[in-house]
């Protein structure tokens, strides 16, 4: 263990030196040949070698080369800096190294607070065992839409676990125009088919609308079909919109089905603009992903759900007898989700809300809000520039429209060129969406190092990149 001891030492000084000269380096830089050769032709090695090489070569072909994430001006999808007390405890959980499968021991312990943490953050109501630390929100979504599937089966008399899908009538899920294709695909794993996911048409601020919910959730059941779930969104990817929770609740329960919303992005927005949330508290299911906004290193995503049983009624393999419900034992976290050996989240999740505070998340939160309100407020005053959906969360979809381009097939093409043009400079990381059928730029904001300047810095270099497209 003294080497351990000794490279230990040089590890922590790496990852440190790494985070502090961050804001030097370029946001992202092309791999160079011959790395990239390096990267993608190692073989095997037939001996080992000693722990202080293997460093070596991490500094030297690794770090120079990061996805972008980390840095101010890195705008791209959704993807945060890492929190340095998630940072700090992360060797320290691969070295206790549990499975927290479930049983006595620190990892699994912890979980239970941290789950009750999260729900009281974002002001979700908790009992023991309603929830689970996820790889994910992809993987909190199949959770959550397994649950609903159980619960529509139980109540029309059947076991979708013991008899499947077959003979029934079709399910379906209700997803908004903007919402996240995680909830396709856990529809298609969970047997529904691409036809069970039904597209809800949004409103001209681009959010679920309730009443067009409403009729085909009617036309739907007169049709055969039966409704499962509905799925909002605290917080679209494209442009961090929140649906009309409380009204869509309001349709959910009169349906009697079960209310899902998806905050993996966005729910932590609750801390800063609380009006749009109402409702959130109402949801079956809330998934939100701490690997996102909270800064916590990946991977960790979350599911909460109102009723405890919901997950482990879904999951559990252990016979009903064997449990214990009334000593208020609540049996392993493999019983409440798809994962067995389930790695130690919970120790960087700790971490980094004790290092933060409530105030301080409210802080990182309320920052990048008012941030990209700003930012909102430049694209407003320049006239090479669009808001495509007002900005609600830390999140802006937009375009760029040069002088002296009009014509919109061509606007098109310039702003699904510009993202890959922006990132090749090096100076800012920015990625694109499709917004309401339209090529659009995207700038998320979740790191509360991003200053003022950056986002002027933001906008030249997106003009810039431009020109460089534009005869
Ligand atoms: C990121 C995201 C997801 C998917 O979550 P993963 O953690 O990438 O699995 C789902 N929905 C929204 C709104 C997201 O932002």
């Amino acid at each position: 263990m003294e080497e351990l001891l000794s490279a230990g030492r040089v590890a922590a000084e790496l990852a440190a030196g790494h985070l502090a000269g961050i804001d030097a380096a370029p946001v992202w830089r092309p791999v160079s040949d011959a790395d990239r050769a390096w990267l993608t032709g190692q073989r095997l090695p037939t001996t080992g070698r000693p722990l202080a090489q293997l460093l070596a070569d991490v500094r030297d072909r690794v770090l120079p080369y990061p996805m972008g994430n980390g840095h101010p001006r890195f705008f791209g999808w959704v993807n945060s800096a890492p929190s340095p007390a998630g940072v700090l405890v992360a060797p320290l959980a691969a070295a206790l190294n549990p499975s927290c499968a479930g049983g006595e021991h620190a990892g699994a312990l912890l979980e239970h607070s941290v789950l009750r943490w999260l729900a009281e953050l974002v002001g979700y109501p908790h009992r023991p065992g309603g929830g689970l630390l996820t790889s994910g929100a992809s993987m909190a979504t199949i959770a959550a839409l397994a649950a609903a599937r159980g619960r529509a089966a139980r109540r029309d008399g059947w076991d979708v676990r013991a008899d499947g899908l077959a003979g029934q009538a079709p399910m379906t899920v209700y997803v908004g125009a903007e919402g996240h294709s995680c909830l396709q695909k856990a529809a298609e794993l969970l047997g529904l088919g691409r036809r069970g996911v039904r597209t809800v048409p949004g409103d001209d601020r681009l959010r679920m609308d309730p009443a067009a919910l409403r009729r085909m959730m009617t036309e739907d059941i007169a049709a055969g079909l039966r409704p499962m779930c509905v799925a909002a969104s605290a917080g679209t990817v494209g442009t961090g919109a929140v649906d009309p929770l409380d009204e869509i609740a309001d349709v959910a329960a009169e349906f009697d089905t079960w209310f899902h919303v998806d905050g993996a992005y966005g729910a932590l927005g609750v801390l800063a603009v609380p009006e749009p949330y109402a409702g959130m508290d109402r949801a079956d299911s809330l998934a939100l992903d701490p690997h996102k906004w909270l800064g916590v290193p990946v991977d960790c995503g979350c599911v909460l759900v109102r009723e405890p049983s919901a997950l482990r009624d879904t999951f559990s393999l252990v016979p009903a007898y064997l449990r214990d419900d009334a000593a208020g034992d609540l049996g392993w976290f493999a019983e409440y989700g798809p994962e067995q050996t389930r790695p130690l989240r919970a120790l960087r999740v700790w971490a980094t809300l004790s290092h933060l505070g409530r105030d301080g998340v409210v802080d990182l939160v309320g920052q990048t809000v008012a941030r990209t309100r700003e930012l909102a407020d430049l694209l407003a005053a320049a006239p090479d520039f669009e808001l495509l959906a007002p900005v609600v969360t830390a999140i802006a979809a937009f375009r760029h429209r040069p002088a002296g381009v009009t014509d919109e097939a061509e606007l098109d093409a310039v702003n699904r060129a510009v993202p890959a043009a922006v990132q090749r400079r090096g100076l800012v990381f920015l990625t694109g969406a499709r917004v309401a059928g339209r090529e659009s730029l995207r700038a998320c904001l979740l790191n509360p190092a991003t200053t003022t300047a950056d986002l002027a810095i933001l906008l030249d270099e997106i003009r810039a990149a431009a020109r460089g497209l534009t005869p």
